[in-house]
């Protein structure tokens, strides 16, 4: 069976290009210098200017100095819906990553224009599972003999044409929050799950909310022939999950932790469960963006945490609740530097622009990605309850 080679970007973000990539795209934008001390002024001036026909969102890993100008902000899949649910916005600017700005354009109007204030602004985790290679692993899957009672799975935070690859099969996409109904439903259509591409999550939910045994999971690494699993293998698992990962979430440890129970008597620590399954056992609570931030809203005060998301959302809980210890759980884990891309300099570029008639950095969705895609996002909202969730 080939295998797809697919080397990670070497170069510096921004600077060339890969069209096949997320990431590292070049801006083509005149930007102006971050150093002016107008910025803040022109957003305003250009947001007033463009006024209902604009639209912004904001991922919560943003920059505070972009997050000021959101009109909504939420995890990928409620900003989506916010997207979707102004039907009167010409324009959509999404402060946050590729593949969001892509799941918005799939569930907008035609007519409303998606824009990534920054081409470069990518997801690493996303671009670790690339098309070519997922229909490879399908046909070894096949191969196998096990691909028709195999239902396949992608997070959120994967490309549209994986969604669509998804939902040409009978699969479905899931959010952090949702991951658990989403297998519920997947194994209620099949004996086994191909979840993508981040095996942290597939495995934390596997294991933790569905009481499978961590044997019953198997790895599938599409640097490897064959994934680097054998027919049996395949056959006796009950989730094939996808080798990829968060470069924030994958990063932090479980002598992190120790090393926080240490520091700070009493402090309850709080993950996301894109982290490694070592850190989520030794952890108190785990949980979405969305989780973390309600839990910490509703946490007594004077009560110690110790937090295991990106660090932009971190800093601005710890300043939202002073009355409450709010503390990074990593020492050597930073922000997530695509979503950094995304600075004040590109906001105002984007909107300055739009302002003037020119779109700039518009992400479209082709009809047919878009189609399939729809599909296993519909079934996921399809899920009992699941409209009520953020
Ligand atoms: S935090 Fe992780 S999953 Fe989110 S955009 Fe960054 S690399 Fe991707």
């Amino acid at each position: 069976m080939t295998i797809t080679s697919t080397p990670l970007s070497l170069f510096v973000l921004g600077k060339e290009s890969d069209p096949q990539s997320e990431r590292g795209v070049e801006c083509p934008g005149d930007l102006p210098p971050a150093s002016d001390p107008a910025l803040v002024e022109r957003a305003r001036r250009a947001k007033a200017a463009l006024g209902d026909r604009l639209f912004v969102l904001g991922h919560h890993y943003q920059r505070d100095e972009v997050i000021q100008f959101a009109d909504v902000t939420g995890d990928s899949f409620k900003l989506a819906r916010e997207a979707a649910a102004r039907p009167e916005a010409e324009f959509i600017v999404f402060c946050g990553v590729h593949f969001m700005a892509e799941s918005a354009d799939i569930l907008t109007a035609p007519e409303q224009k998606v824009i990534l204030p920054d081409l470069a602004a990518g997801c690493s985790m996303a671009d670790m599972a690339r098309l070519a290679q997922v229909e490879d692993a399908w046909d070894v899957l096949a191969a196998a003999g096990v691909a028709d009672v195999t239902v396949p799975v992608t997070y959120m935070n994967s490309s549209a044409d994986i969604k669509a690859f998804c939902g040409r099969h009978g699969g479905v996409v899931c959010t952090s929050s949702n991951a658990k109904s989403v297998l519920e439903w997947a194994f209620q259509r099949g004996e086994k799950v191909l979840f993508l591409p981040d095996q942290h999550l597939g495995r934390n939910t596997a294991v933790l909310q569905l009481g499978l045994g961590l044997d019953e999971c198997v790895v599938y690494d599409p640097h490897r022939p064959d994934g680097g699993l054998t027919a049996e293998q395949l056959a006796a698992a009950k989730v094939i999950l996808w080798k990829g990962h968060c470069s924030v979430h994958g990063r932090f440890t479980a002598e992190a932790v120790d090393d926080v129970r240490a520091r700070i008597p009493g402090v309850k620590v709080l993950v996301h469960p894109e982290c490694q399954h070592e850190v989520v056992l030794k952890a108190d609570l785990v949980g979405s963006t969305e989780f973390i931030i309600k839990t910490l809203e509703q946490a007594p005060e004077g009560s110690a945490w110790a937090i295991g998301t990106e660090l932009n959302l971190v800093k601005r809980l710890a300043n939202a609740h002073p009355d409450k210890q709010i503390a990074f759980l990593e020492k050597t884990v930073c922000y997530c530097a695509t979503m950094n891309r995304i600075d004040l300099p590109h906001l105002v570029w984007a909107l300055e622009q739009l302002v003037e008639g020119n779109v700039v950095n518009q992400i479209t969705v082709d009809e047919e990605t878009s189609r399939y895609a729809r599909e296993a996002l519909q079934r996921m909202l399809d899920l009992p309850g699941e409209t009520a969730k953020d």
